[in-house]
């Protein structure tokens, strides 16, 4: 059985099978598997046969479905569903159900949406691993000794194990494309804007954007159709006229200008992974695209100036959960004990962490020294992006730098926000940026980042895709994702 949206749609508009049929399938794989790899918080089997009975109802009519109406997905879950728990993967909301739907749930109800649950994280969207997740990590499937990334880990395991065709995730530094990455897959982070953060569980509001997680690149396409477009209810979203992500789906890179830069590739990055690039490097040269070295020297500070701005930002959003409003309460004698034994046993190490770091950068005799300054070289950093797009269609970057880690491997906090150095930057300047399979190493799925100028999606699909239909070797499918 072949798990991509567009073919199972076809397959649904032929009367090959049913969304409920094809739902039950789902369910019952998830289930079978879940015991190993620990992709869902929660699970929503009745609405989901539900919604998939409806749609099969408007294919017996005859009525025309949208791509993805009755294809067994998951959300992310710090993405809010009306009537449905959202935990954020945090002790703090650990009981806490969704008065309201995200936009984002609200654009995939109007295409008859099917989802069979909420997907495990780590806390807050804090983290690269799921091991930061109050109710335990999700497992790689392709090794289950090995993370599937994160934050969004469980997004991208329950796509490996073959439990949901398509997944949301969301991104503030890496967190759909690492996991996307580490296990096999295609993980969008789209432009800074394009769909809308409303009903997102805020952890760093400039740097957080919803985006899928899939097998392919057309299925990427296929999802962000749906979630992509302008928001009255998120300030920040960009008025944008309805775009077809599909019509960038073309084999052909011919004169396509593609940027290498440097800096990605420096001190840490693995030597299986540069080498997997270089044959990507190859293949778009001989497929007819212009191969060009750029520099972006303030990639370098990247993971320097995101350990400031997200924490910075993650401790003021992270304040409204105090016992009173929302969640999780904890005795004590007074008011602001309570407050205070609330926030201690709410919240995991790591949040608590980064709300201090947070807090510290912008104490009034730091706020100058490390929060402003951060912005500071952010803009420069968007600036030298700028300039590099001026001679470059797209640019290629490793995803992480190298395959999937062991469970314990980081004890370092330091460390492990090292291993960021990929992504931020992309989430700094607020750009486009597509992770795809690119190769295998001691039996892992390594990735590669084509990362696109704002509003560039179409960029860097069509060099995805184009790589993508040449390298069915590296759509494999996960062991535990074999029904
Ligand atoms: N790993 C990064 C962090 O821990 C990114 C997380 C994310 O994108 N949500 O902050």
């Amino acid at each position: 059985m072949s798990y991509t949206i567009h073919e199972l749609h076809e397959k649904l508009i032929n009367k090959e099978i049913s969304s409920v049929e094809l739902t039950k399938q789902f369910i019952a794989h998830r289930d079978k598997v879940e015991a190993d790899v620990h992709a869902f918080l929660s699970t929503t089997d009745e609405e989901a046969l539900k919604q998939a009975a409806a749609v099969d109802a408007k294919i017996a009519a005859g009525e025309e479905i949208s791509m993805l109406a009755g294809i067994p997905g998951a959300i992310k879950d710090n993405i809010c569903v009306k009537g449905q728990k959202c935990t954020a993967a945090s002790k703090m909301l650990e009981d806490w159900v969704s008065p309201y739907n995200a936009t984002v749930i609200e654009r995939l109800m109007a295409e008859d949406y099917v989802s069979i649950g909420k997907t495990n994280m780590d806390e807050f969207a804090m983290g690269s691993s799921t091991e930061n997740s109050f109710f335990g990590p999700s497992k790689n499937p392709w090794n289950v000794d090995y993370v599937p990334g994160g934050s969004s880990g469980g997004s991208a395991a329950a796509v490996a194990a073959g439990e949901a065709v398509w997944t949301l995730g969301s991104d503030t530094g890496g967190s759909i494309r690492q996991p996307a990455s580490f296990c096999g897959l295609v993980g969008l982070k789209p432009t800074y804007g394009l769909v809308s953060r409303y009903g997102l569980i805020a952890f760093a509001s400039s740097l957080d954007q919803i985006g899928p997680i899939t097998k392919d690149v057309t299925d990427a396409a296929i999802v962000l159709n749906s979630i992509a477009g302008h928001d009255e209810r998120d300030s920040t979203s960009i008025p944008q006229e309805k775009v077809d992500y599909r019509d960038a789906l073309v084999d052909d890179v011919k004169g396509m200008k593609i940027g290498i830069p440097k800096e990605f590739f420096g001190e840490g990055i693995k030597a299986e992974t540069r080498a997997a690039i270089d044959k990507a490097i190859e293949f778009y040269k001989k497929a007819g695209a212009e191969i060009i070295s750029v520099s972006i020297p303030h990639v370098k500070s990247g993971v320097s100036i995101y350990y400031i701005i997200a924490p910075a930002e993650a401790s003021s959003n992270l304040a409204r959960y105090d016992g009173v409003s929302y969640g999780f309460r904890a005795d004590g004698d007074n008011i602001v004990d309570m407050y205070i034994n609330t926030r201690n046993q709410g919240f995991g190490m790591e949040v608590k962490r980064r709300i201090m770091l947070g807090n510290y950068v912008l104490s009034a005799g730091y706020y100058d020294a490390y929060y402003k300054k951060a912005l500071k070289v952010r803009r420069l950093l968007k600036e030298a992006f700028d300039k590099a797009y001026e001679q470059c269609d797209v640019l290629l970057a490793p995803s992480a730098s190298g395959t999937a880690f062991k469970f314990g491997a980081f004890t370092d906090p330091l460390a492990l926000y090292m291993e960021d150095i990929c992504t931020v930057p992309v989430n700094l300047a607020g750009l486009p940026s597509i992770s795809i399979p690119v190769g295998f190493h001691d039996g892992l799925p390594l990735g590669m980042q084509i990362i696109g100028p704002t509003l560039g999606e179409k960029k860097i699909l069509r060099a995805a895709y184009a790589f993508e239909q040449n390298h069915p070797e590296f759509t494999k499918t996960a062991p535990k994702g074999e029904m």
